[in-house]
């Protein structure tokens, strides 16, 4: 199990800080020993200084070396350690506000666009697997089937599936039937459901520790149990410091979304979103014949309940995952009452073990949709992806180099904008349980 314990250097974390005992770290790629080092002042210097090596830092990384610049990534603990390494690997292109709420509210351009700017997420992900030939992430496009749970959610997602259709002329969903769904899943417990095949699985943890071997490969310094204590403009560019030295440098990126407040050189962006805890178990091996019934045509899975929960399949084994009454770190209870969901959904499942059960964060905002933009002329950042990131974060980060130089691109909802804080912070743990628990109840009665 993860557990995030206090470190040095007033951090919550450090270099040697547990790794989530996940799947994914059990099945990952060897890392290269990190080589680290400032120069002999104790200083180092680069373009730009990009804090986190998730895939939002990595992906920017990439951007500024197309563009001419020399980054250099500080990454608290290791490369994949937050949600990048630790999440379910479906690679989608939603948002969590649907597209055509984003059309009520904000206009059919500014929903098209955003549609648009989904697909275009998932193709940076193709794109990067191919440029940096990471082979072992395993990414397969099989698509992802939302799956109803009540005949109100099932109408939702047919209304959504036509209005994709007809008025933004996306042909990348259809509609199946309950016995679709149930042939699709090998679970009796969904109404019907939509697939999308622009949609597809990844190896999470590979593909970040892919992405940053490509980086290593172009000469990109990474910089490895190295928290930003500070960030801050210096004469005409910016310092940051790490326990293992300074790097000055023309432009810094914060790219930490969920854990940004694990050292203090982040502290100024960590109030622009609600750390929200996200679990997954995977289940041991599982009999042929179970792997014929259950999700056996290898997609992403996910439900249509508030407190959502996402399932599929990696080599001979089942992954579940959900969103509920988790609080700042694990517990068995909150496992339990995901496996017990788990069951429910497969009852086929009992008796096959758990073998693993890890945990992360992933980053909510108020309005549903990522944040990206500047706190002044030398300091940007990108974070917010509301648990729907692999592909976004790829994205974004590209985005977050060129708006760092100054670019204005068209991204819609997603502009650069002023962080915005969430009102009342301190009170976000309580209103995380208060909302995770009105949700719960919804979807128990069914709502
Ligand atoms: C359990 C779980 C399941 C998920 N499932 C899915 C899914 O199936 N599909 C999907 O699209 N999305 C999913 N997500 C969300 C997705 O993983 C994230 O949106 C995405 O990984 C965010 O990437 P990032 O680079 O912005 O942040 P992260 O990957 O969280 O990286 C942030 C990094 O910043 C580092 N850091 C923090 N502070 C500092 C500092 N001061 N100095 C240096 N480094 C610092 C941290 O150590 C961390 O490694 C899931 C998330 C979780 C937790």
């Amino acid at each position: 199990m993860t557990a995030e314990v206090p470190g040095k250097d007033g951090t919550k974390a450090s270099a040697a800080t547990m790794w989530p005992a996940s799947l994914w770290m059990e099945t990952a790629r060897p890392r290269p020993a990190v080589a680290r080092q400032a120069g002999p002042s104790g200083q180092d210097s680069a373009d730009v200084v990009i804090v986190g090596g998730g895939y939002t830092g990595l992906s920017a990384a990439q951007r500024f070396v197309e563009r001419g610049l020399r980054p250099l990534i500080v990454e608290a603990n290791g490369i994949g350690w937050g949600a990048s390494g630790r999440n379910g690997g479906v690679v989608s292109p939603k948002f969590r506000l649907a597209i055509p709420d984003m059309a009520r509210r904000h206009g059919q351009d500014v929903a098209r666009r955003m549609a648009g700017l989904g697909h275009e997420a998932v193709d940076a992900v193709k794109e990067a697997v191919r440029r940096d030939e990471i082979d072992d992430a395993d990414l397969t496009m099989t698509g992802n089937l939302r799956c109803a749970h009540t005949r109100s959610a099932f109408d939702a997602l047919k209304a959504e599936a036509r209005t994709m259709r007809e008025d933004f002329g996306d042909e990348t969903s259809r509609i199946l039937d309950r016995d679709e769904v149930a042939d699709e899943t090998g679970s009796a417990d969904f109404v019907g459901g939509v697939l999308v095949s622009h949609a597809g699985l990844i190896h999470p943890l590979n593909y970040a520790l892919g992405l940053a071997e490509g980086l290593r490969g172009r000469g990109v310094g990474i910089w490895e149990g190295a928290p930003a204590t500070s960030v801050r403009q210096d004469g005409a560019g910016v310092v940051v410091e790490t326990p293992l030295g300074a790097i000055r440098a023309r432009y810094a990126l914060l790219a930490t979304n969920g854990y940004s407040d694990l050292a203090p050189g982040t502290a100024a962006i960590r109030r622009a979103v609600i750390p929200f805890r996200s679990a997954m178990v995977a289940t041991g091996p599982l009999s042929e014949e179970l792997r014929a019934r259950l999700l056996r045509h290898g997609r992403s899975y996910s439900e249509t309940r508030r407190m959502m929960r996402w399932f599929r399949p990696y080599r001979d084994r089942l992954i579940f995952g959900g969103r509920g009454a988790f609080g700042k770190t694990d517990s068995q209870a909150a496992f339990d009452a995901l496996e017990r969901a788990m069951l429910r959904v497969f009852p086929d499942l009992r008796g096959v073990p758990i073998t693993h059960r890890w945990s992360g964060l992933v980053a909510m905002t108020l309005d549903a949709v990522p944040q990206l933009g500047r706190l002044d002329d030398r300091i940007s950042f990108a974070l917010g992806y509301n648990g729907a990131g692999i592909a976004m974060a790829s994205l974004m980060g590209r985005y977050a180099a060129d708006v760092t130089l100054g670019d204005r691109p068209d991204l819609a909802l997603l502009r650069p904008k002023q962080l915005k804080s969430i009102p009342f912070y301190s009170l976000r743990g309580p209103a995380v349980r208060l909302v995770a628990s009105w949700y719960q109840l919804l979807d128990t009665a069914g709502r």
